[in-house]
């Protein structure tokens, strides 16, 4: 989406509007220009070595620049500078003058611009232009098709099965270390359900130490995941409670072995026992939940940083 504040300044600056984003050469530097709700932003293609990023890191870092041009977000790479605006009225004005200010200061700081292939960093004779995750780059036609292979190894990789089973293992055991906590806490007969959110933090943990990938199915796989460590959790809970009664002498008839055996028996028998299993388990999944959230915003962010794309230039119809 491309609102008419940056139409305007595309059309100052002679880029072009294709696929949602103004792209074009601003002062010898490959430039994209996008936006979405309640930001701007501006990718430019450079070839940055270290002593470069260096000098730009500094100056953006200051409070006073982000504070003047209203940057919420940078970040530097090798082969690129992206700035993310507030978008609030007024802001198209700072966005005018950061450009003033900027890509002067960017060829001063040594970052190469359009004449130079960001993939490989050596010079263009002959460019393509190519959107990767629709930013405009140029490179080497060679280059290019190096990338795409790249991607495509990198999404095979993210479809492998084998990732999921590793992933759901991983979750499932930091699930279950989550719960230790839910039980001890539990055995003191405190209020256990906002330890649901350590389960969650610690399930989704485990899911990507194991090499779980972020993909639609990780939802499914960690929520499955945490339902199992809550329902195990309060199950640990009633086996701590019920050692720690055995061991202070205040349950007689029944000794530690025979813990399952009594758990086992209020599940069939005592139904208040049960409601207030259940209830626990609720709460604790109400807070996993909670947990969840934060997770699911960031699986979705993954989803789109760790499936990237290229393609060519948008044409003209
Ligand atoms: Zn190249």
């Amino acid at each position: 989406m491309i609102g008419t504040g940056y139409r305007k300044l595309a059309e100052e600056l002679s880029l072009s509007i294709k696929n949602n984003v103004a792209y074009g050469i601003i002062q010898d530097y490959m430039t994209t220009l996008s936006e979405g709700i309640g930001y701007k932003d501006i990718y430019i293609s450079a070839c940055i070595y270290d002593e470069t990023k260096d000098i730009i890191e500094k100056s953006l870092s200051e409070t006073e620049t982000k504070k003047k041009y209203r940057i919420t977000e940078y970040q530097i790479t090798d082969k690129s500078v992206y700035i993310k605006f507030f978008d609030n009225p007024g802001t198209m004005k700072c966005i005018k003058e950061f450009v003033e200010w900027f890509y002067p200061f960017l060829k001063q700081a040594g970052a190469l611009g359009k004449s130079y292939c960001t993939e490989c960093k050596q010079t263009l004779n002959k460019s393509v232009c190519k959107f990767i995750n629709n930013k405009a780059v140029l490179l080497h036609e060679y280059c290019a098709e190096k990338i795409a292979e790249g991607i495509k190894e990198q999404i095979k990789n993210n479809n492998e099965k084998s990732n999921l089973l590793k992933g759901f293992l991983g979750s499932l055991l930091g699930g279950v270390i989550g719960a230790i906590p839910w039980a001890i806490v539990y055995s003191f007969g405190w209020f256990v359900g906002w330890l649901g959110l350590l389960i969650g933090f610690l399930a989704q943990k485990g899911y990507y130490l194991f090499g779980g990938k972020s993909k639609k199915a990780t939802i499914a796989i960690l929520s499955a995941a945490i339902i199992i460590a809550v329902i195990f959790a309060q199950i640990l809970g009633d086996c701590v409670t019920l050692g720690r009664y055995i061991i202070n002498g205040e349950i007689t008839e029944f000794a530690i072995k025979d813990i399952p055996y009594i758990i086992y028996s209020l599940f069939i028998s005592d139904k208040s026992y049960v409601a207030d299993f259940i209830q626990n388990v609720l709460y604790g999944l109400v807070f996993a939940a909670l947990g969840a959230y934060q997770i699911l915003k960031k699986v979705s962010k993954r989803v789109t940083e760790e499936n990237p794309n290229i393609k060519d230039e948008p044409q003209d119809i």
